[in-house]
């Protein structure tokens, strides 16, 4: 018996249209959403129940989704608190349904942006993206309260009447539509729920299974938990990934609710790298996996779980990151991972070290991207050198200073890009008694070492092969050569018509005599702009870039050079020039074949 029918007060008398097409690239989240609030209502009934509120028994509170394929309906049922008809016409027919019209008319617009669209629940009304009919049949916990049920077929007008209900709590049953049929499927159910929700606090149970864990790691107490517990969370999130080196469990009730548990992934190459492997949460809900803009980008390279309901969802990419809220809890997770990362230093050098792996790619990163981090990083960022040894910042100024400082006071710090193709340069460096960092990262070292002479006072940094060693760091002490002024010169104009060559300028030095006879260098400016400009590869290729060619007057070859005819000054000189081009792994095509050639027939 019908008691009553009515007309939902609309501005918008196209609204459920609308909803249907809508929401459709995301049309799923209907099941998120009454899940949800069968949730909510459960909740609402324990907080009642323990504050005396609520005297009736309790019993086994979950929530049952059930699907029948022949019927074509989804319900979804709980034994929460509940609704009186009253209450349905306040909360389901006045502000459920205004909230929807409001996120309607708020967002019409904007249909293409997938992003609102994913993060901004429409509440109860979403049901209607996949629903030609919805029944709401429910019975408050209040005593001597009248079971109500609701119906609305997908428009403006809605019917209430009382009926027989002995549970407390809702069923919402949606009678799933002909284009929605593919919710009509079991898998699809079940993918549904576990994607959104795993972690949900009240046991939801489909097909005789309990799809979720009530009480996640990181809703319990820091204290409370053992190592184990930790790793074990992480195989439950990533099945398929190597164990965690270590994770930060977050946790703030003020000025903004935070919980979560943030793991830093073991590394071992740049294509192990995955970003998007930080899941959002709201109370236990998920609610998305890009977390772009709330997480600050340096630390999108951890995995785990962030649960807040403090992040504004409804909103746009934009709007998220000027959020106040969304700072502090940026700020807060830079902070905590700082300290985190500070504790284990101090507490274990030697596995920090060999963490330093992974580690340091964060770390760098954080120190190129934000200001706030470096202030903490630069007391535990490890510099690596070519022996495998790790220093500080300071610690590394300190064993330096004494012999790279060049005659401007200026420290130069060296450093290699690849210590197999620039061995040759690492040897005369460490003879001379300095020291060659590894720099040998090519996705992040370079902008690191940028990073570092911004950041750090009075210092250079110079690869091991932008100068001859001599030149590298520029100090006092000129060695004397033990050529006289004419034979350099001489020297010079031999080199200089033979290679012949208008971008190789020819230099010279009184090196050692056991260093290299003649040493091809690329200048450090020159090289990094060839390496910022890297992505014109076709305009590089015909690019020849100028270089140096510098000759060690001080080196045995370089008398017989002048002593000797002009065939075997060319075949010497030409000689001379391929090995160091050989050097700098520039010797290629015609040129290499020839060098070849010659080599075989000197031998
Ligand atoms: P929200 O959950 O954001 O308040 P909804 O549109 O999802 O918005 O729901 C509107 C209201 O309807 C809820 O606030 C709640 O009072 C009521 N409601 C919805 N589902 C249930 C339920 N399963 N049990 C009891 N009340 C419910």
């Amino acid at each position: 018996m019908i008691e009553e029918k009515g007309t939902i007060s609309v501005s918008t008398e196209n609204i459920f249209p609308i909803i249907k097409k809508f929401l459709y690239s995301d049309h799923e989240i209907f099941l998120r959403e009454l899940v949800s609030n069968a949730i909510d209502a459960t909740q609402k009934l324990k907080r009642l129940s323990s504050i005396g509120e609520y005297q009736g028994e309790l019993g086994d509170l979950k929530v049952i989704v059930r699907l029948d394929t022949e019927a074509k309906t989804i319900t979804i049922s709980d034994e929460g608190i509940g609704m009186t008809a009253e209450e349905i016409k306040k909360y389901i027919n006045q502000i459920a349904f205004s909230g929807a019209t409001e996120f309607v008319e708020k967002y019409k617009d904007k249909f293409d942006e997938k992003q609102i669209i994913g993060h901004f629940g429409l509440g109860f009304y979403s049901a209607f993206m996949v629903a030609e009919k919805v029944v709401i049949r429910t019975k408050s916990y209040q005593a001597n309260t009248q079971a109500a049920q609701w119906t609305c077929e997908g428009n403006t007008s809605f019917s209430i009447e009382t009926i027989e209900k002995e549970q407390r709590g809702t069923d919402i049953i949606l009678h799933i539509s002909e284009e929605s049929s593919e919710f009509l499927d079991k898998s699809k159910i079940q993918q549904i729920l576990e994607k959104y929700g795993k972690f949900l606090p009240i046991a939801v149970e489909f097909e005789d299974k309990i799809i979720n864990n009530t009480n996640p790691l990181w809703t319990k107490n820091p204290n409370d938990l053992k190592d184990e517990d930790y790793i074990n969370f992480y195989k439950e999130l990533y099945p398929f990934a190597e164990e965690p080196l270590f994770w930060i469990h977050l946790n703030v009730d003020y000025p903004f609710n935070l919980t979560g548990v943030l793991y830093f992934p073991k590394i071992k190459s740049n294509l192990d790298i995955q970003k998007e492997k930080i899941q959002l949460y709201s109370r236990q809900v998920f609610i998305t996996d890009e977390v772009k803009g709330i997480v600050p980008e340096f630390l999108m390279l951890m995995h785990g779980i962030i649960d807040s309901p403090d992040i504004p969802l409804n909103v746009s990419r934009s709007y998220l990151q000027a959020d106040g809220n969304v700072k502090k809890i940026t700020s807060y997770i830079t902070r905590k991972v700082g300290d985190k990362l500070t504790d284990l230093f101090k507490s274990d050098r030697a596995i920090y070290e060999k963490k330093w792996e992974s580690i340091g790619l964060f770390v760098k990163y954080g120190i190129i991207s934000e200001e706030k981090f470096y202030e903490k990083a630069q007391h535990f960022a490890l510099l690596k050198n070519t022996q495998g040894e790790y220093f500080t910042f300071e610690e590394y100024k300190t064993k330096v200073a004494p012999l790279q400082t060049d005659k401007n006071n200026r420290l130069v710090w060296l450093y290699t890009t690849d210590t197999g193709k620039q061995d040759l340069y690492i040897q005369s460096a460490l003879k001379k008694g300095y020291d060659v960092l590894a720099m040998e990262d090519a996705m992040i070292d370079n902008h690191f070492i940028g990073a570092l002479e911004r950041k750090l006072e009075n210092t250079s940094l110079k690869r091991v092969d932008a100068d001859t060693i001599d030149k590298i760091i520029e100090t006092e002490i000129q060695a004397e050569s033990i050529l006289s002024q004419e034979k350099q010169d001489k020297l010079k104009e031999i080199f200089k018509n033979i290679i012949n060559d208008a971008q190789v300028s020819i230099e010279l030095s009184a090196l050692s005599p056991d260093d290299s006879p003649v040493m091809l260098t690329i200048p450090e400016f020159m090289r990094r702009m060839r390496e910022m400009a890297s992505g014109m590869q076709a305009f590089l290729a015909q690019m020849n870039d100028p270089s140096t060619l510098t000759i060690n007057t001080n080196h045995a070859l370089m008398e017989k050079v002048l002593g000797s005819d002009e065939a075997t000054q060319k075949a010497i000189v030409q000689q001379l020039y391929d090995l160091a081009l050989l050097s700098q792994n520039l010797l290629s095509g015609e040129k290499l074949t020839s060098f070849i050639q010659r080599t075989t027939q000197m031998i």
